[in-house]
Order: C-alpha cells, then sequence, then structure tokens
C-alpha cells in the first residue's frame, strides 16, 4: 500500500490546518446562533495541510477510470470519447446564467439553440418533433409509452394494456412499460439474434398497445425485417416504439422514422456528447412522427413569423401529461448542438460507420480465441460467449468471462459489458466507438488474445486477476447494496 492510498482521515494530526478564514466576513455582523442548534463538540475533520489534501483528492481521481483515462469498450452504452470543446460551449457564461422562469424575449439565443437541436435530431430520425423534457433514456421511454397509452386513450381504445419486447432488449424497456403500467410481453429472438416474426404474429391482437425495438438490436445485429414487424404491429392497431438510446451505428446512415416507428427517445448522455455513466445529468429526449405533436409534454419552443422564439408552456388538451420542470436538462441539450454542428451535415454519417468499423476489426481479430455465437457482419457492437479454450483442467476451473474482465484492468483497459444480454451464457459484449484509433484497436485486441493464451496455459492467473488494481473482487451484490461510504472513527 501507498502512502498516499491511506484515507484523509487516517493522516490527520491534531492541530495541523490548511485553510484560514477571517474573523468575520461582513464587519460590524457577528452573527450568535441560538444555543439550540450549536453542536456541544468539535465535528470529527480531519486536520491536514493543504497539501496533503489536494494529494488526497488527486490521488483519489486517479484511482477512477474514465474515457479520459483509456479505452472503454462497454457494449450497450457508447462510452466514446466527447470533444471538450462541446463542454466550453455549454459553459458559456451566456447559457449558464440563464434562469427558466426569464421572459422568452430575453433568452431568445437559449431557445433557438434548442429549437435548432430539435430540429437537426428530426432530420437525423425521421421524426417530427422532439421534446427534451425527460432527463434519461429510461425515462425517455416512459415519457414514450405514455405518449403512446394516451394515443390509444384519445381513441377509446382502452383494451390494449400490453407491449411486446424481445428477450434481447434492453433492460430498461421492460422495467419502463410495468412503470407506465403496461404488461410486458416478451417475443423470443432466432437463433441468428433477429427477432422471429413467426413467434411475434399470433401474440398481435386488439389488447397490444405496441412494441418496443431497437435497431441494430443489442447484439448489434440489423434486424431485417424491420419493413415487416412494424407493417404487423400498425396492421393490430399497435404503435412501434424506437430505443434509440445508443444512436451511434445509424447516425447519418438510417433514420427509425423510415423503418416505420412512431414513437423514440434518444439518449444525448451517450451518442450526443455528454459522458454517460456516474448517475448523471442525463437527457432521453422524446420524438414522434407527424400527427403525434400534441401527445408530447410541454413547453415546446415555436418559432414565429418574424424569427423569433416562444415558449408553448401551457399543456395542450391530448398532451400525456408532464414528466419534469422547464426544458429539462439544458447543458446537455447545449452539448448535443455543439457535437451535431461540430460533425455537420458533411461527417455525421461518419460516426455510424467508423463504429460499424471498428467493432467488425475487433470481432474478426478475436474470433479464433473467443465463441462468436453469431458469425457474419455486425453493426456498432457484437457479443463474444466466452474463450474457446478456457483452460479447464484436473482440479482447475477454466477461466470465465468474469476472469477475462477482471484481467483486462491489469492492463489499463476497462472491461467490456459482460453477462448481458443474457442469451448467453458467458456474454462480453464489446462496443469500441467511432473515435478509438487503429493504434489503440490494435492494442486491446493483442491484450485480448494474450489473456486467451493465459486462459489456455494458467486459468487460475486470470481467477486471481486483477494482480494490480486496489480491490481486486469486491462482493458486488454487496458493495451495491450496502456500501460503506463513512469512515467510522477508531
Ligand atoms: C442506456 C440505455 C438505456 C437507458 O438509458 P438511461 O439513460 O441509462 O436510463 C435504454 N436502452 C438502451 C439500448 C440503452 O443502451
Amino acid at each position: 500500500m501507498k502512502y498516499y492510498d491511506k484515507l484523509v482521515f487516517e493522516l490527520s494530526k491534531p492541530g495541523r490546518c490548511g485553510f484560514s478564514l477571517p474573523e468575520h466576513v461582513v464587519e460590524g455582523y457577528a452573527p450568535e446562533l441560538p444555543e439550540r442548534v450549536r453542536r456541544t463538540e468539535a465535528p470529527a475533520l480531519p486536520e491536514v495541510s493543504e497539501v496533503d489534501v489536494v494529494r488526497h483528492y488527486t490521488n483519489l481521481s486517479q484511482m477512477n477510470f474514465g474515457v479520459d483515462t483509456g479505452f472503454y469498450p462497454l457494449g450497450s452504452c457508447t462510452m466514446k470519447y466527447n470533444p471538450k470543446i462541446d463542454e466550453e460551449m455549454a459553459a458559456l457564461p451566456a447559457f449558464q446564467e440563464v434562469h427558466p422562469l426569464q421572459d422568452p424575449a430575453t433568452m431568445q439565443g437559449t431557445l433557438r439553440v434548442c429549437y435548432e437541436t430539435e430540429r437537426a435530431l428530426a432530420a437525423l430520425t425521421g421524426m417530427k418533433h422532439f421534446t427534451f423534457a425527460p432527463c434519461a433514456g429510461a425515462h425517455g421511454e416512459l415519457t414514450g409509452l405514455m405518449v403512446m397509452r394516451r394515443y390509444h386513450a384519445l381513441r377509446g381504445d382502452t383494451a390494449r394494456t400490453k407491449v411486446i419486447v424481445p428477450d434481447s432488449a434492453h433492460g430498461t424497456n421492460p422495467a419502463s412499460a410495468a412503470v407506465c403500467g403496461l404488461e410486458v410481453v416478451v417475443v423470443k429472438s432466432r437463433p441468428d439474434g433477429l427477432v422471429d416474426v413467426d413467434a411475434l404474429r399470433p401474440l398481435l391482437g386488439p389488447d397490444i398497445a405496441g412494441m418496443m425495438m431497437t435497431n441494430p438490436n443489442t447484439l448489434g445485429l440489423f434486424e431485417r425485417e424491420i419493413g415487416e414487424i412494424a407493417a404487423l404491429v400498425h396492421a393490430c392497431g399497435g404503435l412501434m416504439y424506437y430505443d434509440g438510446a445508443n444512436m451511434n451505428p445509424l447516425l447519418g446512415v438510417a433514420r427509425p422514422g423510415d423503418m416505420g416507428f412512431d414513437v423514440m427517445h434518444l439518449n444525448l448522455h451517450k451518442s450526443f456528447s455528454t459522458p454517460h455513466g456516474g448517475g448523471g445529468p442525463g437527457s432521453g429526449p422524446v420524438g414522434v412522427r407527424e400527427g403525434l405533436e400534441e401527445l408530447l409534454p410541454r413547453p415546446r419552443i415555436v418559432r414565429r413569423e418574424d424569427g423569433h422564439f416562444d415558449l408553448l408552456s401551457e399543456p395542450s388538451e391530448a398532451s400525456a401529461g408532464r414528466v419534469s420542470a422547464f426544458l429539462g436538462n439544458l447543458g446537455v441539450v447545449l452539448r448535443a448542438y455543439a457535437y451535431i454542428r461540430l460533425l455537420g451535415r458533411e461527417h455525421v454519417g461518419e460516426v455510424g460507420r467508423y463504429a460499424t468499423l471498428s467493432a467488425n476489426y475487433i470481432k474478426e481479430a478475436l474470433k479464433d480465441c473467443y465463441k462468436l455465437p453469431i458469425p457474419g457482419l455486425c453493426k456498432h457492437e457484437f457479443v463474444f460467449d466466452g474463450l474457446i479454450n478456457d483452460g479447464a483442467r484436473e482440479g482447475v476451473p477454466g477461466a470465465t468471462t468474469l476472469d477475462v474482465a477482471k484481467r483486462l484492468l491489469d492492463f489499463g483497459f476497462h472491461a467490456p459489458t459482460i453477462y448481458f444480454p443474457l442469451l448467453f451464457h458467458q456474454a462480453i459484449m464489446i462496443e469500441p466507438t467511432e473515435t478509438e484509433s487503429l493504434e489503440t484497436l490494435d492494442a486491446f485486441i493483442a491484450v485480448m488474445r494474450q489473456i486467451a493464451e493465459e486462459a489456455a496455459r494458467d486459468p487460475q492467473l486470470l481467477h486471481d486477476a486483477p494482480h494490480t488494481a486496489p480491490i481486486g473482487r469486491p462482493d458486488e451484490t454487496l458493495a451495491a447494496r450496502q456500501p460503506v461510504l463513512r469512515y467510522a472513527k477508531g
């Protein structure tokens, strides 16, 4: 253990001090707190010098892994690098200092940015209108499903209480449906990883509110029968919901609106330049096709004839209801705007293409060491099903997907998504994204090959990994359910 791995409390020395405050901040003003709210003993704060505090926090920050420190091939979630200029744009005082209750006439620039972002998202997805109200992907799903329910309710069709979700779907899809009061009906995938259209047909009927899908699906495969699927769902009276949390493979290449989807959400905090993870802030704008726009939550920004922007804040009669305050997480929308402008119409199509190329490059380079359950071209991500040779022998169990993921940490790479989707027992889901250089992809491939060799030779080496991280194999359930975040003195 390094000296500075110590907790700041352990570095504490009574009387040591790293700050000084003036006696009274305001001359002649010395407020006396009433006796009953004053503490009787001094708080147990660490007593350290300024340099110790600086080192403490700097070292803590170094124990964290982020896309700014290394490659992060996390499937389904697009942990891609976000250009720093987008942060700078969002931090401009003109945007930071607006107040949501300000007169719209005094925040025309901000409204214009929101309006133009909405138009850009509509153009990229083939939807008619978007709302920025939802503050996360799952929040967007809930909002979109509320729109779907409202659509049926307005037509007096109250029997539609079920929503169809493929078995490969992101876990938030069935969860959002349940929160929205809809019953989830699972449609299974075929062995080739695509939705089984023959299994879908008998599920369709007058009780189906709609179907949720993502395309390319969570296995990174393009649902080729999407046209037929959308036609079947529409014919039974349902709506098609597109989970666009991961828009990376489609950006500038294909549009959910053209595939027959009616309602969708995007995760600006994945594909559009806000870091994803750590619990926010996020933005999950919901878009709808023409004819459904009145069902969206307000406010909506409208452009007047004279070029000025207005906020329609009163909820419309048809609206599915409010899901957040004001315009949602404005800072995230600003980053998305800067990002879209940065790429421009000319370059936005490179996102999907390079994301796809990178994923296929890694897949092909590793498929002789790792089981590839669904061969062929993938889109932005793909799934391995563990090692081909896991090294299992007399008395020593073979190396698992968890072991591979832990061993990767020793080489400075973040682990991919593991054990998801549930279709494969040893799933390793890799999404390299479009921003990584060929050298980084090659370095990752070399390490994955080395780990496969190690597994074949000495699986115990992998069982004991990571060898270099401060914490190796915590009880993950316990760590998530009962995290110990406080220092107990003594
Ligand atoms: C990340 C993700 C979501 C959920 O988004 P959150 O912002 O984490 O709620 C939903 N669907 C897919 C496919 C995703 O990748």
